[in-house]
């Protein structure tokens, strides 16, 4: 393909650095020109319809036209459009967003510290946890557990705690030394010849338990973990996973911090993935849904012990010396507390129940596709990993990039999803209805045999 010299593309490229792409590639094929959306549907700069299968980034619950947010937004612009909560001030925006997420948490009556991103609300987790211990007098417990494939962000603290190696490849010195990563959770993949579901659970809780101990359970601080793996690839915890890895958890003096960024808000029928799966954390971050993905916010949920620890230490040194300047926007938090209504007015939770079997029972339909080897998911959320050898399990080569196929052919048909390697991300908006849910395993099934078709070929 080559780019006209005043297409929106070149243009694109010749001013904006794409993040989390191949650049070179992209220098070659520019990037998708998205105009406009509406309901589950966007629109490329041809006009042609993309049904939006992985909620822009995971964050578009609501679709793309929800006037009820538009309206929040300017109504607060023209009341306040900025307010700091720095040295001691607030807004009344927040106030009541703070008090209504409180509210709705998955843990008893936490405080809410906002920032702007998924990303800064773990950054903000790693940093209280260390300022946590230091107030307990307890310098030396500082490592933080993550799991290999889990994703918490990109800031230079929580890259490092993403066991994402394609994002710390050339950034040395990250992964910063005080962060370890466990075994990938994915029991398809990983699973021992003969291993049971539990069988294999027990085997990750044990390695758990061995890494406390091979590090001393006086160095470590925290376990992070995201109740359903997104960007590793939707990968789901197997049969008595989380019973198994909070039972270790329990059992050291270590803080719990459940990451919610793409799991809240609706996406697994409940409010939260730590209520589908029984999850005790301390700590809860949020993002993306918060704001029906309408504008940057996130939400750090932190019990009182350690606010209460915080407010000591705070008192000695003189300040909380940490803060964003758009930390509880005004703008963001009167756009996160409509959405917050809608979500209660709408029944949305209610609504992700009720097409949650068609959707899901679609997809493992797709199981019987000659390319997929392993169909998983919950809600509104699914994950299919493809393989060459259904039989073995047998991966393709990653040279091959079949994922990053199937993506494509599935583009071509209208349809947008997300490949993590040979892992195919599946997670549309809350409000999808049963017919788009059709159309979506429709085009899916269509880019899947076209994929099938040109592997066939290749391989001739
Ligand atoms: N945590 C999880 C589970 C995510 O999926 C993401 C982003 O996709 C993040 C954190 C980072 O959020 P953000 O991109 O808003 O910084």
């Amino acid at each position: 393909m080559t780019l006209a010299p005043n297409s929106l593309q070149a243009r694109d490229l010749a001013y904006h650095i794409h993040p989390q792409t191949d650049l070179r590639r992209l220098e070659k094929t520019g990037p998708v020109v998205i105009t406009h959306g509406k309901g589950v549907y966007i629109y490329d700069e041809a006009g042609r319809e993309i049904l939006d299968g992985f909620s822009g980034l995971g964050c578009m619950t609501l679709g793309y036209d929800e006037p009820r947010l538009a309206e929040a937004a300017h109504r607060q612009m023209r009341a306040l459009p900025f307010a700091p909560t720095f040295y001691g001030r607030t807004h009344p925006t927040v106030v009541e967003l703070a008090e209504k997420l409180s509210r709705l948490a998955p843990v008893p009556h936490p405080k809410i510290l906002f920032q702007c991103s998924g990303s800064e609300a773990n950054d903000t987790a790693v940093k209280l946890i260390w300022y946590y211990n230091n107030a307990l007098g307890r310098p030396e417990k500082k490592k933080i557990i993550g799991r290999t494939r889990g994703y918490h962000g990109n800031t230079v603290a929580t890259v490092s705690l993403s066991g994402q190696p394609h994002m710390h490849a050339r950034f040395d010195p990250i992964p910063l030394p005080m962060f370890r990563h466990l075994s990938n959770p994915n029991y398809y993949r990983f699973h021992l010849e003969g291993e049971s579901e539990e069988e294999f659970s027990a085997r990750m809780a044990a390695e758990f338990e061995q890494m406390i101990l091979d590090e001393g359970p006086d160095t470590v601080a925290a376990f992070f973990a995201e109740p359903i793996q997104s960007g590793g690839g939707a990968i789901f915890p197997p049969a008595g996973y989380w019973p198994a890895m909070q039972a270790v958890i329990r059992k050291y003096d270590m803080l719990f911090v459940a990451d919610e960024v793409v799991t809240g808000f609706g996406r697994t029928g409940n409010w939260w993935g730590c209520q589908t799966y029984d999850l005790r954390p301390d700590l809860v971050s949020c993002a993306k849904g918060l704001t029906a993905g309408h504008l940057p916010m996130s939400a750090l949920m932190v019990p009182e012990f350690l606010y209460d620890a915080m407010v000591e230490q705070s008192g000695e040194v003189g300040v909380f010396g940490h803060g964003y300047t758009y930390a509880g926007h005004p703008v963001s938090a009167a756009v996160a507390l409509e959405t917050l209504r809608i979500y209660e007015e709408d029944d949305i939770v209610g609504h992700v129940q009720a097409v949650a079997p068609r959707f899901q029972e679609g997809m493992r339909v797709l199981r019987d596709h000659p390319l997929v080897g392993d169909v998983q998911g919950i809600g509104l959320f699914a994950g299919l990993e493809l393989v060459k050898d259904k039989r073995t399990r047998e991966p393709f080569d990653p040279a091959l990039k079949v994922g990053a196929l199937v993506q494509d052919l599935a583009h071509d048909q209208g349809l947008y999803l997300r490949a993590i390697g040979d892992r195919i991300n599946c997670n549309p908006p809350l409000i999808i209805t049963e017919v788009e849910i059709d159309e979506l395993l429709r085009r899916f099934k269509i880019g899947l045999d076209e994929a099938w078709a040109a592997v066939r070929k290749r391989a001739a």
